[in-house]
């Protein structure tokens, strides 16, 4: 039933929170010329071999970007905003760790707790943190800093104990952001729907099962015990009610977001370095609630792929989803998969990741893909990911944080094998970075031609998890915009030659 619900529908449902997608009625005759004067505009900016990056910027800032598919809501809020929240809570920063200390709670001997307003009075202060809540600064100057790895993925501790606080006004920032730089869509992972797994359970049974499940070696073997944790949590009114709040929160906090110019949409996670019945928990309410709601698009898994549990359970995750995709087979799977680079791991850890993703998985979309050179099946999985299968590509992410970029970046294989490619943001509050600036990094590494371009932009759309009669509103709309854009930039690059 829910997937027939398109955007009109679901406006109805939601009533007064959302309108119409309604066509643009601004179709110029002559969108055909425009076209191809906008495409000899783009490759004159590469004249000479290096390219325009000043004109890419406003090229691909103005250009229509469709949808930002691999996104994660904490990770796109910037470190000042997080601030103004903590401002706006009266909590305060503890000066020896830079972390926040909520009303009530207690810090470190000998350690000044202060409020923000003291901490921005204090430059050296306040530029140190946005060096440990984002990635500001890493490269341009030397301090103490943990690996680049380390330092993305521990900005997530810093700004946590605020960042699912004020989440309607989260949500309407990243919608404002969205529609300054032209993007229609955004599909965000936003949380985890939150229940304790052990809380089900009996004395040690829990630890039992996870147990059980590390044990198991098959998928049948792991079947057997996941039937018996679903049937104790779906079993339970507490953990029916939890899913059911967690849409609640979404709804609520959706209100007013979707319009004529824009739609967002929601997945939900689990985090792979948990206890395996933390996150097969995590999965299985995400599940249910994406089977509810017509807003939670998509489940999927994230946290360092590096980790020492998310490396030893991997297969394990793998077989989880397996086990759902029988369950709810109408649940979408985007899985963050072979985020992995060479000496980062040991090296049989490279050769199966995004493999057992689609294989057991069956993701619809693979999340960086960057180990693909190493593994073992790599000219199968190609085949496979081009007939079934997208890939999401994160250049500014990679190149932080796994130091993959430029002729390394396996971008070049799967563009020239053919591969469906979405370009994203991934975490754009911690990099400090925007859809356009991906598009202008990808322009200026690997030079694809302004229809590959356009290709990419109306993948994200085609490989959202959105409804077909929504994909086809919003192409319509990117039809529309794209009319605009090329209009302008023929406009532009006759001023330009003057
Ligand atoms: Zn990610």
């Amino acid at each position: 039933m829910k997937k027939q619900l398109s955007v009109i529908l679901l406006a109805v449902l939601l009533s007064g929170c959302a309108s119409l997608i309604a066509p643009h009625a601004d179709i110029l005759p002559n969108g055909a010329d425009n076209l191809s004067i906008t495409s000899k505009f783009y490759e004159s900016m590469f004249d000479g071999g290096n390219p325009n990056v000043a004109k890419l910027n406003l090229f691909f800032t103005k250009m229509p970007k469709g949808g930002d598919l691999h996104h994660h809501y904490s990770g796109t809020i910037y470190a000042e905003t997080y601030l103004d929240w903590v401002a706006k809570k009266d909590w305060r920063i503890d000066t020896c760790t830079l972390r926040i200390v909520a009303a009530g709670e207690r810090t470190g001997e000998g350690c000044d707790l202060i409020t923000v307003q003291q901490l921005l009075a204090d430059d050296t202060l306040y530029r140190k943190l946005l060096t440990l809540w984002s990635d500001k600064d890493y490269q341009n100057h030397s301090h103490d800093q943990p690996p680049p790895d380390s330092n993305f993925f521990n900005t997530f501790g810093y700004f946590g104990a605020v960042s699912d606080e004020y989440t309607d006004v989260g949500l309407n920032i990243l919608k404002e952001r969205a529609l300054k730089e032209n993007v229609l869509y955004i599909e965000t992972m936003l949380s985890r729907v939150g229940v304790r797994g052990a809380d089900y359970f009996d004395g040690d049974t829990a630890k039992t099962l996870s147990q059980l499940l590390r044990k198991a070696q098959s998928q049948e073997e792991t079947d057997t015990v996941l039937d018996r944790i679903t049937s104790a949590l779906v079993g339970d009114k507490r953990f029916i009610s939890s899913v059911n709040e967690f849409i609640a929160m979404v709804e609520n906090n959706h209100c007013g977001i979707d319009d004529n110019d824009f739609v967002m949409r929601y997945q939900t996670y689990a985090v792979r370095v948990l206890d395996p019945i933390q996150v097969f928990t995590d999965l299985l309410a995400g599940y249910l609630a994406a089977e509810k709601s017509p807003l939670i698009v998509g489940v999927n898994i994230v946290a360092p792929e590096n980790n020492g549990v998310a490396l030893a359970d991997y297969t394990l995750h793998m077989r989880m989803y397996r086990y759902l995709l029988g369950k709810y087979p109408h649940v979408n799977r985007a899985l963050h998969a072979g985020e992995l680079a060479l000496g980062m791991v040991r090296p049989k850890d490279l050769t199966f990741h995004i493999q057992q993703a689609r294989d057991i998985a069956q993701a619809q979309r693979i999340g960086h893909g960057i180990d693909l050179p190493y593994e073992q099946h790599c000219l199968e999985l190609l085949k496979d990911l081009k007939d079934n299968a997208a890939v999401e590509i994160n250049l500014t992410s990679n190149e932080f944080i796994l130091g993959v970029e430029g002729n390394e970046h396996p971008y070049l294989i799967y563009s020239s094998y053919g591969v469906p490619l979405v370009i994203a943001t991934d975490d754009s509050g911690v990099s400090r970075n925007n859809l356009a600036n991906e598009y202008v990094l990808l322009a200026s590494r690997y030079h694809p031609s302004y229809a590959r371009i356009k290709k990419y932009v109306y993948n994200s759309i085609q490989y959202s998890f959105l409804e077909p009669a929504d994909k086809a509103s919003l192409k319509n709309l990117l039809d529309k915009r794209f009319v605009i854009f090329e209009r302008e930039m023929t406009n532009l690059y006759g001023n330009l030659r003057k």
